[in-house]
């Protein structure tokens, strides 16, 4: 009698980047393999890290690298990397990782996504992951992990808009953390569907101020510390706190438009389409990284009149300090009030808060001096037209 044996699944493990875990671990579920998710990065991921690179390297370097120690002591077998060409550090970081771990005597398998290849370099990707070949799952796992992209980054605004206004402190956290759920339990297209209009409804659920005054403010920068909230140290909690509605110029939705989704599915102008269109009196062309991006969202963010725009950069990161150079001379046409903030393993709390504070005080006394003027405007024009 033929012995049934039992098929180990794969257990692959991603390096953490805001919420992304839950569309990687659906296609992976898809596809047979068995994700592993790792603690969320902290401090210990980030001692880890350090420990083990380059000084100088820029800090999601350290960060994915001290995920990927916690994953492999963690048990799993395989670790996911993405990586790009380009003219910034990204796509040494493979290599470097994968001789990093290997020094280290771990055994885990080293996997690379060619993020630049678009749906082929996915394609190619879940087959080393799965060791098959199937491309009906694997259209399903790509369709099913895109989907959930722009669901999450759908949640994203909401939890900002509800946590600016909410009347109990945390109040949205909590109903935003059921909302991840939602996603989470859903690896179907007509589940997403669901719970795209579900998460709606379990938002509307915070009690809020909807008559509240609040700020508006773009977050941009290198987009991996722009969506995690550990290195950005919770930026976005703290700002919503203070009463601020933050929109994320980089997002991952954002990034799957210009570099994965074929332009015939592309609705409207693509984030670098409009890099192209904005950034172009100040950065001529593609330094690598998102800084051509960067550069265009403070012109973006200046022409819809919002009350400022904050840039995280990590320390040493090359595109990044390219564009917080540009940023005064671009002072010249824009009148945003603009945040640079430069983060790594050394940036204190107590300071951080505090800039951001004072960055927040600033914009509520321009918001109101700028609707006094308006106001002082309005009534000199309506005396004008009753004489
Ligand atoms: S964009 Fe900056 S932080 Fe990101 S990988 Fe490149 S050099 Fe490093």
């Amino acid at each position: 009698m033929a012995k049934s044996k039992e098929i180990k699944k794969r257990k692959i493990s991603f390096p953490h980047m805001g919420t992304i875990s839950y569309a990687w671990s659906a296609a992976l579920r898809i596809i047979g393999c068995e994700p592993y998710i790792e603690p969320y990065t902290s401090k210990k991921a980030l001692s880890l890290g350090t420990k083990h690179a380059p000084e100088a390297i820029c800090l999601p370097y350290k960060l994915i690298l001290g995920n990927f120690i916690e994953a492999i002591e963690g048990g799993a077998d395989y670790v996911a990397m993405i990586t790009s060409p380009g003219c910034c550090r990204l796509g040494e970081y493979g290599k470097c990782i994968a001789n990093a771990l290997s020094d280290l005597g771990y055994e885990a398998k080293y996997l690379e996504l060619q993020l630049y290849d678009g749906i082929k370099g996915l394609y190619n990707f879940l087959k080393d992951a799965s060791g098959k070949n199937n491309p009906v799952l694997f259209s399903r796992a790509i369709l099913i992990a895109i989907l959930k992209v722009f669901v999450l980054d759908k949640l994203e605004s909401l939890h900002s808009y509800y946590r600016a206004r909410e009347l109990k402190q945390g109040d949205s956290e909590k109903h935003y953390k059921k909302a991840l759920k939602i996603i989470d339990e859903n690896d179907t297209v007509l589940g997403l569907k669901k719970a795209n209009k579900q998460i709606v409804e379990e938002m509307k659920l915070v009690e809020i101020n909807p008559d509240k005054e609040v700020l508006n403010v773009d977050i941009t920068g290198e987009i991996y510390v722009v969506n995690d909230e550990f290195s950005n140290q919770g930026i976005e909690k703290e700002l919503g706190r203070m009463g601020v509605q933050v929109r994320r110029s980089l997002t991952v939705s954002s990034f799957l438009k210009d570099a994965i989704i074929p332009k015939i599915f592309r609705k409207g102008e693509t984030h670098l389409q409009r890099a192209d269109r904005l950034a172009k009196p100040y950065l001529m062309r593609d330094i690598g990284g998102d800084a051509l991006e960067c550069v265009s969202d403070v012109a973006y963010a200046n022409e819809r009149g919002i009350d400022g725009i904050i840039h995280l950069s990590p320390f040493t990161c090359m595109p990044e300090i390219m564009s917080q150079n540009i940023f005064p001379s671009m002072r010249e046409d824009c009148e945003i009030p603009i945040l640079p903030l430069i983060l790594d393993e050394q940036t204190g709390r107590a300071g951080y808060i505090t800039r951001i504070e004072a960055f927040v005080d600033l914009m509520r006394r321009r918001k109101r001096k700028l609707k006094m003027q308006k106001n002082e405007q309005n009534s000199k024009e309506v005396t004008a037209v009753s004489k």
